[in-house]
């Protein structure tokens, strides 16, 4: 019998008091982040996998570079 490895994978969460919403993390994720007609993210709900190196690194380069530090990483155990 084959054992299934379950991979995790992350999302991008928001702090919407800390944000200030001038949408910098939209330019530096683009693809995990859009923001709304004021500038406010709309972060992508579905779970990137912790093997997709590209999003990874783009998520962290948004949580780096937010001003406020309002983005963090949570991982999640399923995708
Ligand atoms: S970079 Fe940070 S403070 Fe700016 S819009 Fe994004 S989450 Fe909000």
């Amino acid at each position: 019998m084959a054992i299934k490895r379950k991979i995790g994978g992350f999302v991008l969460r928001v702090n919407p008091i800390l944000c200030d919403g001038f949408g910098h993390c939209h330019e530096l994720a683009p693809d995990l982040v859009k923001v709304d007609e004021w500038g406010y993210p709309i972060i992508r709900t579905t779970p990137s996998a912790l093997s997709d190196v590209e999003a990874l690194e783009s998520a962290r380069y948004a949580v780096r570079g937010c001003p406020r530090q309002a983005l963090r990483i949570e991982r999640v155990s399923d995708l």
